[in-house]
This record gives structure tokens, sequence and C-alpha cells, in this order.
């Protein structure tokens, strides 16, 4: 086991960089996920730790090892891919000791190798099975076992669910992250399914444009995203339009439509300056009782029914927020045109540079 460090690490392609320069520390024992939008620069970043493509600039040290100029055999990782491809011509247990067999290792040793990583997957008995006798959850797991024989120092995973449809994703996420807490091997993961990201990883790493714009744990990056891609492209928020009251910091606040509201925000926003107030749909509370700080009028503009909650959008003088609310027992609906108040605590909402 061993922690990654990515030091300045950068790629270009003729005069565009696909990888613009990350600096990242991945802890021991970690589940990191990079995630973003296709083509921010998560493979390339994953196949410069794997060795695949050589780095334009910067440093990759796994443990103490400066491994930036080392071949892909010479890294001591394993790597699972989008599509499996595990060799049809060969059952189980041969594709699982393939890379062993290569490595000239005796035969009993494999067998028993085979028989460890299969039983660490939950595929005990499949060894002599082939390819078309297996679900394509099965097979992503034999791809896992045939990785994991190898013992790898860290495990590198590039989009391995998209290629399951949604429930088995669904099962295979948790099923994931099980192993790898289990065997507490540091693992750096690439999607762009906001989903598998927040429930599987520690850590998160939002890309854009060949950067990481914020580093974060799950309820970090969900809870308290520090820039609006970061905002939009992680679940629904409200962008509201407001004007800086009190300088940036904890305890800022800022107008909107006349009302002052307390929030928290960057140091580097002073009364006066343009601003947006973020604030996630489910944190916004119609009709509070006394106890919530944050409180002004809004007018019901519509609602629309989920299931298990209810949709409403508001108005709060010329801007449109949404707000989301449990569809429970003793819950009032709002019409069309009602006068409410809303509300908020103030340590859920984020003023962000504008
Ligand atoms: P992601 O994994 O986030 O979808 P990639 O790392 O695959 O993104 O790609 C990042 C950027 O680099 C994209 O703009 C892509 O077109 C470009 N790119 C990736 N590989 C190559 C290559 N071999 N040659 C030229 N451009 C590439």
């Amino acid at each position: 086991m061993s922690d990654i460090h990515l030091k300045k690490l950068t790629k270009s392609y003729g005069s565009h960089a696909a990888v613009g320069g990350i600096d990242l520390k991945i802890a021991e024992g970690e589940f990191f996920s990079l995630l973003g939008p296709s083509g921010c620069g998560k493979s390339t970043t994953l196949r410069m730790i794997a060795g695949f493509v050589q780095p334009t600039g910067g440093q990759i040290l796994i443990g103490s090892d400066d491994v930036t100029t080392l071949p892909p055999e010479r890294r001591d990782i394993g790597i699972v891919f989008q599509n499996y491809a595990i060799f049809p011509h060969m059952n189980v247990a041969d594709n699982i000791g393939f890379g062993l067999k290569l490595r000239k290792r005796p035969r009993e040793e494999i067998r028993t190798r085979v028989a460890d990583a299969l039983r660490q997957v939950g595929l005990s008995g499949y060894e002599e099975r082939y390819q078309r006798q297996l679900s394509g959850g099965e097979q992503q797991r034999v791809a896992l076992a045939r990785v994991l024989v190898t013992e790898p120092r860290i495990l590198l995973l590039d989009e391995p669910l998209s290629a399951l449809d949604k429930s088995l994703r669904e099962e295979m996420k948790y099923w994931i992250k099980d192993l790898q807490k289990r065997l507490g091997i540091t693992t750096v993961y690439v999607t762009h399914d906001q989903d598998e990201a927040l429930t599987m990883s520690d850590r998160i790493g939002v890309m854009q444009k060949g950067r990481i714009e914020q580093v974060g744990t799950p309820e970090e990056i969900y809870e308290r995203p520090r820039t609006l891609f970061v905002t939009t492209f992680i679940g629904h928020s409200n962008v509201i339009d407001v004007t800086v009251d009190r300088g940036g910091g904890a305890d800022m606040t800022v107008m909107l439509e006349g009302f002052p509201l307390p929030t928290r925000g960057p140091e580097n926003l002073n009364a006066g300056q343009p601003a947006k107030l973020v604030i996630r749909p489910e944190n916004i509370v119609i009709d509070p009782g006394a106890d919530v700080t944050v409180r002004f009028p809004a007018t019901v503009l519509g609602e629309s029914y989920q299931g298990a909650l209810v949709r409403y959008r508001l108005a709060v003088g010329g801007q449109e927020i949404v707000a989301e609310r449990q569809n429970s027992v003793g819950n009032a609906r709002f019409l069309p045109g009602a006068s409410v108040t809303v509300g908020w605590d103030p340590g859920r909402s984020e003023a962000l540079v504008a």
C-alpha cells in the first residue's frame, strides 16, 4: 500500500493542455475520485499515474518512489477499465492467473493466489467458467480479481461501472467500496457520475478543463462548493444574485431584494460587490418556525409533484428560487399565487464570487 503524490502534473497535446497542472496528495488507503464532465482530463491523469501516457511536465510519486518515467509494468499498479476485456478463450482461473504465469510463478502458487483472489471478489467456485457464462457484474469482478491477484500497491479504476445497467451499477458501487475498504488499497476512481463519486469516495477532486477545481469529502463538495462550476455540476442549486453587505468570511451578510441575509463566503468578497448566493433546494424551508434566522417573503409560482417530495418554484422579488419539501403526512401543500415565508439556516448557504 502506498500514497500517491502528483506534483505540477501536466499533459499537452500540441497547444491543448489536457491536464494543466495538478498538485494532489492521495493518502494511503484512501478512495479518491476524479469527477468531472467528459473531456476534462480525468482519464489522462489516471493514465499518467498508470504509465500509459507520458507527462509533459511534473512528477508522480508512489510512496517514496518517483515513477514519472517508469514503464507501467514497473509501477506496481492495477488498473481496471470500462470494458473489462477478459479473454473469451480462457476460463476464469486462467484469466486471473495470466499475469502470474507471465511472471513464471510456480503452478501451485498460481492456483492458491487465484483461489484467494476469487474469494476476495466473492466468486469462489467460478474457476472453470468462461466469459459467456458470466453476467456483466461477474465479468467486472473477474477483471478486478485479475488485477488484485498481482497485489498491486495502488488500484486505478477508469469508469469501471459505465458498461453495466443501472441496477447492477447501484449494487456494484457499494460492493467495490466495501472491497476497497476491506483491502485498504489506495484507489483512484475516474467517473463523470456524481452519485458514484459521492457514494464511494473518501475524497473527491472535481475537475474542469484539465484542472482540479475543488478537493474535499463528499459532504464538503456537496454542501460547501467553492466555485460556481462545482455548484452546478454537483446536484441542483439555487444560484441567486445578491450584493455583499458586510465583507467576506464566516459571518458575512448579503442583500437579496432589500433583505439582509447572513451567510458565509470567501474573504475576498467586499461590501458593495455583486455575488452569487448558493443554496440547495432541500435546505429551503417554506413557512419555517420561529427558530430560523433567515426569513423573507416569497410567492409560490408553481409546484410539481415528485412522489417523495414536492418541488416549488418561488418568486423572491424578480428572482426565482426552487425549494423542495418532503411529501409527508401533515405537510400542507401550497398553491400557485400563495404568499409564503421562506427561510433557511445561514450555515446552509454560501456566497461565491460572481
Ligand atoms: P476525460 O477522461 O475527462 O473525459 P480525457 O483525459 O480523456 O478526458 O481528455 C482530456 C482532453 O485531452 C480532451 O480534450 C481530449 O480530447 C484530449 N486528448 C486526450 N487524449 C488525447 C490524444 N491522445 N491526443 C490528443 N488529444 C487528446
